[in-house]
């Protein structure tokens, strides 16, 4: 599309300044090309954001997102990031209540902790080999499945034979993976831990005959090759500043306050209509990348707007004034909170928050998982707060989709925020809420957002925070070289709608730069 005379033109216009709008805006930037980033809200990093929520109060919450996995290393090299992320001490702890007494199973510290962890738990050593099994498996797919994240797309049959494992495959890929979880493990408790990987921001039970599941676990096991989930230092969003300083340093413009309301395109180029406080304005390019969801995609093109597919999840931070003491004599709340703390996610009480769910109900217990990043990373508050041993407490609730909130948002939220943190307390020697710390005004440090407060702040369609259900990693009709292309051929997504896009990884602004530069190599327009 030609520009018209006073219309600015640049190479490339990316729609919206989330992690990925920034990793494709720094390539295509470093490449020569020159970008413009428009973005509806005042600041740049969608959902992943480091910000002070509470007044008066230092300290630096990872407020949507908040651990990295997927981003691939050469990413922050290629782009010169100053970031870096630490790993936790230890992986994973969940308390249980067995025969009348307060237990749990804490996983990490090292192989011989961990073992004798299982064997507390279940009395034995078969649930721990079936582990080191289990794990053996996914890190062997996980090395092969995740360098090809940033490569033109493989055909399903060229990742099958890179992965070389027809068991695995089955496992991964083709059948339900509670039928998986329910062969390796006997234990319900180690059962529910395996199983939540597969239903963060994802509403299926274990046997889902779509796999929405064994999508969502692929992509929590594969990153950076071993699975591991690190804390960004500086909190997420350390990664987004980077990113920013990153594209603007190669010569990108980023602006904030610049709602895209209308994308024209044609054989040749793209306009891209946007709104500000101060009136309309059109921008001219030869290729438009789109930051936001593909429903947001669609409605800026005029075309049929797709069925959101709903986010499930509850996202809640807080902050302490100290850890709370845990009912389980055997373990430090300092370790235990450390890494990702499951409550109520065994196998049996997944299953059954799903069918409660499914039926329009809240679960009467809802799971959830939480984390203290604080203990990983004490440089998110500030230095007055961490002297007097405060701590930040993150939850992430499963299994609450959007349709439940439809009528009285406010009104569930306080339900939910009340029935998640009551199972929390079943485990604690002293109720959360006397630890929580008090903000400037003296209220309790304590906020939670639905899927429908964040389809209001993010605009993630129907809450979901991946913007829709997450794709295989490999090419399905209509998918494209990337998995970036759509309708319209100088229009490309560059965020998690892509295939291979969803969680902090910057993949998909990666292939959309990708995408563009090939074509400018093969076309020379
Ligand atoms: C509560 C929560 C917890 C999560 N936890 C994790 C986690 O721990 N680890 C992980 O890997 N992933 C996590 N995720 C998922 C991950 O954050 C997202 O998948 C990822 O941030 C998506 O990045 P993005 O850049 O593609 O899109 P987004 O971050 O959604 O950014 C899109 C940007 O486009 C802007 N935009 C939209 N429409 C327009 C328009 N018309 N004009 C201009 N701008 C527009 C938006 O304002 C936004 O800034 C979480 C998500 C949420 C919500």
């Amino acid at each position: 599309m030609s520009a018209n005379q006073g219309t600015r033109a640049y190479d490339a216009v990316i729609v919206g300044a989330g992690h990925n709008g920034l990793v494709a805006a720094a390539y295509l930037a470093r490449a020569g090309r020159s970008v413009l980033v428009l973005e509806r809200l005042g600041h740049t990093g969608g959902a992943a954001v480091s910000s002070r929520p509470f007044a008066g109060v230092e300290a630096r919450l990872s407020r949507y997102s908040y651990l990295v996995s997927l981003l691939p290393p050469k990413i922050v090299a290629d782009l010169g990031l100053d970031f870096r992320l630490r790993s936790r001490t230890i992986s994973s702890y969940t308390p249980v209540e067995r025969a009348g007494r307060p237990t749990g199973l804490l996983v990490g510290g090292g192989e011989e902790r961990t073992r004798a962890a299982f064997a507390r738990l279940t009395g034995g050593e078969r649930e721990y080999a079936a582990w080191q099994r289990f794990y053996g498996m996914t890190g062997r797919v996980a090395e092969r499945v995740f360098p090809t994240l940033t490569e033109p797309l493989p055909s399903r049959d060229e990742l099958r034979r890179r992965v070389d494992d027809e068991t695995a495959w089955r496992t991964l890929f083709e059948e339900p993976v509670g039928a998986a979880v329910e062969e390796h493990f006997e234990d319900d408790l180690v059962r529910g831990v395996v199983l939540t990987d597969a239903l963060i921001g994802t509403f299926a039970d274990a046997h889902d005959p779509s796999l929405a599941q064994n999508r969502c676990f692929l992509y929590h096991v594969i990153g950076g090759g071993t699975g591991a989930w690190d804390v960004p230092v500086g909190g997420m969003g350390a990664l987004t500043d980077a990113l920013a300083a990153a594209a603007r340093t190669a010569g990108a413009e980023i602006v904030t306050g610049h709602e895209a309301v209308r994308i024209d395109g044609d054989a040749d180029g793209a306009e891209v209509t946007y709104r500000t406080a101060d009136g309309e304005g059109v921008v001219a390019a030869r290729h438009v990348l789109v930051n936001a969801s593909p429903h947001e995609l669609a409605v800026l093109t005029g075309a049929a707007a797709p069925e959101p597919a709903e986010g499930a999840q509850l996202k809640v931070n807080m902050l302490l004034t100290r850890l709370p003491r845990l009912r389980d004599p055997d373990v430090d709340p300092r370790e235990a909170f450390a890494g990702t703390f499951h409550i109520a996610e065994g196998y049996g009480q997944l299953a059954t928050a799903h069918a409660q769910a499914a039926a329009g109900r809240l679960p009467a217990a809802p799971p959830s998982e939480i984390y203290c990043h604080s203990l990983t990373d004490p440089t998110i508050l500030g230095p007055e707060l961490a002297g007097r041993g405060y701590q930040t407490l993150t939850l992430f609730g499963l299994h609450t989709p959007a349709r439940l909130f439809d009528h009285d948002n406010d009104a569930v939220r306080e339900e939910l925020l009340e029935s998640t943190l009551a199972q929390l307390d079943a485990h604690l020697a002293e109720p959360l809420a006397d630890c929580l710390a008090t903000d400037a005004d003296g209220r309790p440090c304590i906020e939670a957002k639905t899927p429908l407060d964040l389809e209001r702040d993010l605009r993630l369609p129907g809450g979901n925070i991946f913007h829709r259900a997450l794709s295989w990693p490999y090419s399905q009709p209509g998918t494209g070289r990337w998995g970036v292309e759509t309708a319209h051929p100088r229009v490309l997504l560059c965020g998690a709608g892509a295939v291979r896009g969803g969680g902090v990884s910057g993949v998909p602004g990666h292939n959309a730069a990708m995408a563009v530069l090939e074509h400018d190599r093969n076309h020379q327009d």
